[in-house]
């Protein structure tokens, strides 16, 4: 686990550009023609628009690299605002090694990173203090709970969670606690209006804001504070957006103020990837750009460099479906490449295990090391039987967009102990961990504060420390007051100390490292460990970043979004949604559950514009894959507690035949042959270096002669040689460099391709051997 540090520095900026005139033309050179007009158009609006894999991202990259490099501007009045964390990082480690180390100047993230940071310095207009607390979307329906149980309102009847959907909704509307109240319509909105002021005046009091505010705190700060908007018009003299199909209107009008006089703003995007309307992405935005700005440049990219012919050719018959589309080309010099195939499963397990075996064959036959496969489906909870069949299968996997580490009970609990020390006024903080470790505070004792604290117009931080005052009892009042006094302590420490040891005794000072050694299982021990984790986590965050303080660090893992865990560290397949990999490419693509009422989901059914976003949906999916793609249905899936038939995707079918290849209805392969690796001699090693996947793809190797390569699994412990080829289910493969010991001690110490020297014991470590026939 990795946090990293999103922002730049602009008061340490460097002085004049480091780079030349030569190192421009050389960054420029490594774009194709069209590519090239669109990085050194630089003056005035310009909008991008083509296909997947026709380096958008890329042109943007380097178009950022080229106005350093040719001294336009400083790395720090550049904005580079991109859809994920995870693409910016990229995108900074790309411009680095253009630019070198003056990379971490350019204000580039996400939109919420970018304007979180902003309000960091500005919010103070609005009334912020500068350690103000982000709410996620948990946060939020605590919150919105809290409210309806202390006015006795029926969570049941209308959840916390769809009030916070409406509210939401109508924040990103612009539409406030009163207009609301004016216009809902029927009693679940009528709820929602009366509730969005106690939330929006809770979350101020608790200096606090949601994911909304991050973007539309700033646009009132900007309508407010012009002042304030010139300093930014001023500073950021260049603009650019990556996927701006997805930006909605909040986005959409930030970019626009700041854009201002300039105009020097260029936005990328491709219409037919849009697939964030449920999130009020507004595709619109990208259809009147050219009003918006009428002297925009308006640039195409045809050329693919990511897919075969075989992968476009079907990305190009889903896309035909949809009449609101954009007309593009796309092509390609990549070869023609594997047939694109098609599954069909018995049932959502047989699904998994068969998509497990074509991964194993993947990766033995072809080399692909793991991190380069990802199987993709509509909704997270299909994941499950893809972990169990990997699992089963030794197979080293990691889930996108599930249960993340920063989501885990523990760490949030240990993330809202350590945001009181910055924000004590954080009142769903406090909340939630007022009680635990278990201090004997309950619901009735905390009513009691919370009551008293209204009274005397404090907050319930401040409350807390008074309890002895507010007519809670007994024992609750002196775990209060405990609380209080250590929290107070440590909030003094953190002001000045390492914010790693200060976390690491708060922990311990509260009971919470006790209660889980206290617990002795095997789940406590876990969160012991992830305990750990963050706290070295925060030490390695505040040693990165120059002057790295707690709040900063508490405001980074705040914005983490899903894609954020595709970090590569040890190979792994992918698992993921459709819509965290947006972006991303894998050589091998699995895209899962082409079932009609699943994908497309069955409410998108009845609704032209949503079935229209579903196949767009399909589109993003299918053009991530390189090299291998491969189209799967279940027959059968288990769904809403029984087993249901399915019948296969209407997205399949519309594709016509001759496109793809269908695969027969028995075990795609004959297991002996499973581990048998290709013969073909210039292929050389397992997962050749430098092996170009963009390249053609030679025919699919023969059956292997007597002289092939096979895996053979090997039960004799006894039977490992130095200098053996070995395959690791996690760590791909590598070769024995030192063997110690003997019989059920016998350990190895391997050199992995991937991930350099291991030592291991041979009984645990699921090591097969790949041997070299004659
Ligand atoms: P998406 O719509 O999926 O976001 P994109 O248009 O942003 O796709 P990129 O991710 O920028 O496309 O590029 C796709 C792949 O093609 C990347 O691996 C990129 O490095 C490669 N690529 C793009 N342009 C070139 C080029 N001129 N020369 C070599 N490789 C290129
Ligand atoms: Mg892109």
């Amino acid at each position: 686990m990795k946090v990293f540090q999103l922002f730049p520095n602009p008061e340490t900026d460097p002085g004049p550009s480091v780079a030349s005139m030569d190192d421009a033309k050389r960054i420029i050179g490594r774009l194709n023609e069209a590519q090239q007009v669109a990085a050194s158009e630089t003056e005035g609006p310009v909008l991008i628009i083509a296909g997947p894999g026709s380096g958008k991202t890329r042109t943007l990259t380097h178009r950022v690299a080229y106005i350093i490099a040719s001294a336009k501007a400083y790395p720090s009045e550049i904005l580079a605002l991109t859809f994920t964390n995870k693409a910016a990082r990229e995108m900074r480690s790309r411009i680095e090694e253009i630019v070198g180390p003056h990379a971490d100047r350019i204000w580039m993230g996400t939109f919420h990173a970018i304007f979180a940071r902003l309000l960091r310095v500005e919010g103070h207009h609005l009334g912020y203090d500068r350690n103000f607390s982000i709410y996620d979307v948990d946060d939020g329906q605590r919150m919105i709970k809290q409210i309806m149980q202390s006015r006795g309102m029926d969570t049941r009847q209308y959840t916390p969670r769809s009030i916070q959907f409406m509210i939401s909704n109508a924040k990103n509307r612009r539409v406030g606690p009163l207009e609301l109240q004016r216009i809902a319509a029927g009693p679940h909105q009528t709820l929602a209006a009366e509730i969005f002021p106690i939330y929006e005046r809770q979350l101020a009091a608790a200096n606090a804001l949601d994911f909304d505010d991050l973007l539309l705190k700033p646009l009132v700060l900007f309508e407010q504070f012009p002042a304030v908007l010139e300093t930014y018009r001023d500073r950021w003299k260049y603009i650019h957006i990556d996927e701006y199909q997805d930006t909605n209107k909040a986005q959409y009008a930030l970019a626009r103020a700041l854009a201002g006089a300039h105009s020097n703003i260029c936005v990328v995007g491709d219409d037919a990837q849009s697939i964030y309307a449920f999130r009020g992405a507004d595709i619109s935005n990208i259809l009147s750009f050219q009003k918006d700005y009428p002297s925009a440049n308006v640039l195409r990219l045809e050329q693919n460099y990511r897919s075969t012919q075989r992968i476009l050719r079907v990305a190009e018959a889903i896309i035909r479906g949809n009449e609101d589309q954009l007309k593009k080309s796309l092509w390609t010099e990549n070869g023609e490449g594997e047939p694109v195939r098609l599954m069909e499963a018995l049932s959502e397990k047989d699904e998994a295990q068969r998509v497990e075996r074509i991964i194993r064959d993947q990766s033995l036959r072809y080399g692909l090391n793991l991190n380069q496969i990802a199987v993709l489906y509509r909704t997270n909870a299909q994941s499950r039987s893809f972990e169990d069949a990997l699992r089963r299968g030794g197979i080293a996997y990691r889930v996108v967009g599930g249960v993340s580490f920063y989501q885990r009970r523990e760490i949030k609990d240990a993330l809202s102990y350590l945001r009181l020390l910055v924000n004590p006024a954080d009142e769903a903080s406090l909340r939630r961990i007022v009680n635990v470790p278990t201090r004997g505070i309950g619901d009735k004792s905390l009513d009691q504060l919370s009551a008293f604290a209204r009274d005397r117009g404090l907050n319930l931080f401040e409350a807390l420390g008074r309890a002895a005052e507010s007519g809670v009892s007994g024992r609750a009042v002196r775990a209060m007051i405990s609380l209080h006094s250590e929290l107070e302590s440590h909030a003094f420490k953190a002001q000045t100390g390492d914010g790693a040891e200060v976390a690491k005794a708060l922990l311990s000072a509260v009971g919470y490292l006790e209660m889980l050694r206290a617990e002795d299982t095997q789940e406590s021990l876990t969160r012991w460990d992830n305990l750990q984790e963050l706290i070295s986590a925060i030490a390695e965050f505040t040693q990165a970043a120059e002057g790295g303080t707690l709040s900063d660090f508490l405001q980074e893992v705040s914005l983490l979004t899903d894609a954020d865990q595709v970090d590569a560290g040890t190979p792994a397949v992918t698992l993921m949604s459709i819509h965290a990999s947006k972006g991303l490419e894998f050589a091998s693509v699995f895209v899962t559950g082409l079932e009609e009422g699943l994908f497309p989901l069955a409410q998108a059914t009845n609704d032209r514009k949503e079935l229209e976003e579903e196949r767009r949906l399909f589109y993003v999916a299918t053009t991530r894959a390189e090299r291998f793609l491969l189209l799967s249905y279940a027959r059968s899936r288990f769904r809403y507690g029984e087993s249901q038939y399915s019948a296969r995707s209407r997205f399949v079918d519309e594709l016509g035949s001759g496109l793809i290849t269908k695969e027969g209805g028995g075990d795609f392969k004959a297991k002996a042959d499973r581990f048998r690796i290709g013969t073909s001699p210039e292929r050389g090693t397992y997962a050749d270096e430098g092996y170009d996947w963009k390249k053609p793809v030679a025919s699919a190797p023969k059956k292997p002669a007597s002289s092939g390569r096979h895996v053979v699994y090997d039960d004799d412990p006894e039977g490992w040689t130095v200098g053996c080829l070995v395959n690791h289910p996690h760590f791909g493969v590598g070769r024995i460099k030192r063997l110690d010991g003997t019989g059920r001690d016998a350990r190895a110490v391997v050199d992995f391709r991937e991930v350099g020297t291991k030592k291991l014991v041979l009984r645990f470590a699921g090591l097969e051997r790949v041997d070299l026939d004659g």
